[in-house]
C-alpha cells in the first residue's frame, strides 16, 4: 500500500470516508497474504459466553497443513516431559473435513506424585494432549486432593476423534480433527468415582464443588469448554477443545 490515508488523494470528507470503509473491508484480505486468519469460533450453538484469556501458555493448535515435522517433534517432546504415556499415530485424511494429523494415543498421565490412567481415548492432536496433560495434573489431580482429600487415579473419557458436525449445524466439530475430548468421570485413589452425570447436580457439596473447580480450570486452558449447564447434550460430560473461541459454559 503506497497510499497514505488522509493525504492528497482524498479531496473531501465523503471520498475519504468511502476510501476508509473500502480499506477497512480489505484489511482481512490483505492480511491473508502474510498471516493465518484464525477460523471462525467453533461452538455448539449460537449463544455462548466469552472467557478471558487462558492463565497459562499452551501449544497452539495449528491448521492441518501448517504442522511441520519439527513442530510435531517439539510437541511430542513437550508431552514426554509431562511424563505422559502415549503413542504417536500416523496422519490420516478421511476427506470431508475429517482428519487426524499430528495425533497421539494417550493412555496415562502424571500428577504431582503418581501416574494415572486416561481411558477410552482415540486419536487426539498432540497440542490438545499436551494441554490436557497440564489440566489433568494442575487442574484435576490437585483439586481432587484439595477438595476431596484423595489423589486422582483415572480420568474416564467418552472419546476424542469422531468425524461429525457440531450438533444442529453444518460446521465440523473439533472432534472431526481429534481436537476435542469428552470427559465423563474422575476416579480417586480412595475408590470414589466422581462423574459429570452423577455428581454435577446430585453429588455432595464437596463433589459438586470439585466438578465446578475442574470445569473452571479447564476454561483457563482450553478454548472451548462445554458442560451440563450449556445444554442437555452435555449433561454427562465436559467437552474440552483447543480453539481460539473462548467459550466457557
Ligand atoms: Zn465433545
Amino acid at each position: 500500500m503506497q497510499d497514505d490515508v488522509g493525504l492528497s488523494l482524498f479531496h473531501d470528507r465523503s471520498t475519504r470516508l468511502r476510501r476508509l470503509i473500502a480499506l477497512t473491508a480489505a484489511i482481512p484480505l490483505l492480511l491473508q497474504g502474510c498471516v493465518t486468519i484464525p477460523p471462525p469460533p467453533k461452538t455448539h450453538g449460537s449463544a455462548h459466553s466469552r472467557y478471558t484469556p487462558r492463565a497459562t501458555p499452551r501449544i497452539a493448535a495449528a491448521p492441518l497443513d501448517e504442522i511441520s515435522p519439527q513442530q510435531a517433534g517439539q510437541c511430542r517432546a513437550h508431552l514426554e516431559a509431562r511424563a505422559a504415556a502415549f503413542t504417536p499415530l500416523p496422519d490420516q485424511f478421511y476427506g470431508a473435513g475429517c482428519a487426524t494429523v499430528n495425533t497421539v494415543r494417550l493412555t496415562a498421565l502424571s500428577g504431582d506424585s503418581q501416574p494415572f490412567a486416561v481411558t477410552n481415548l482415540g486419536p487426539v492432536t498432540c497440542p490438545l494432549a499436551d494441554t490436557f496433560a497440564a489440566w489433568a495434573r494442575f487442574g484435576v489431580d490437585r483439586a481432587a486432593r484439595q477438595y476431596l482429600g484423595s489423589a486422582l487415579v483415572k480420568i474416564e473419557t467418552m472419546g476424542s476423534y469422531n468425524c461429525r458436525n457440531v450438533a444442529g449445524t453444518d460446521r465440523r466439530s473439533g472432534h472431526a480433527t481429534g481436537n476435542a475430548i469428552d470427559v465423563a468421570a474422575f476416579v480417586l485413589a480412595d475408590g470414589r468415582r466422581i462423574s459429570v452425570l452423577g455428581q454435577w447436580s446430585a453429588g455432595g457439596g464437596q463433589e459438586r464443588e470439585f466438578l465446578r473447580v475442574v470445569h473452571l480450570s479447564a476454561c483457563k486452558r482450553f478454548g472451548v469448554v462445554l458442560g451440563p449447564d450449556y445444554n442437555v447434550a452435555h449433561h454427562d460430560h465436559f467437552h474440552v477443545e483447543l480453539a481460539d473461541s473462548g467459550v466457557c459454559r
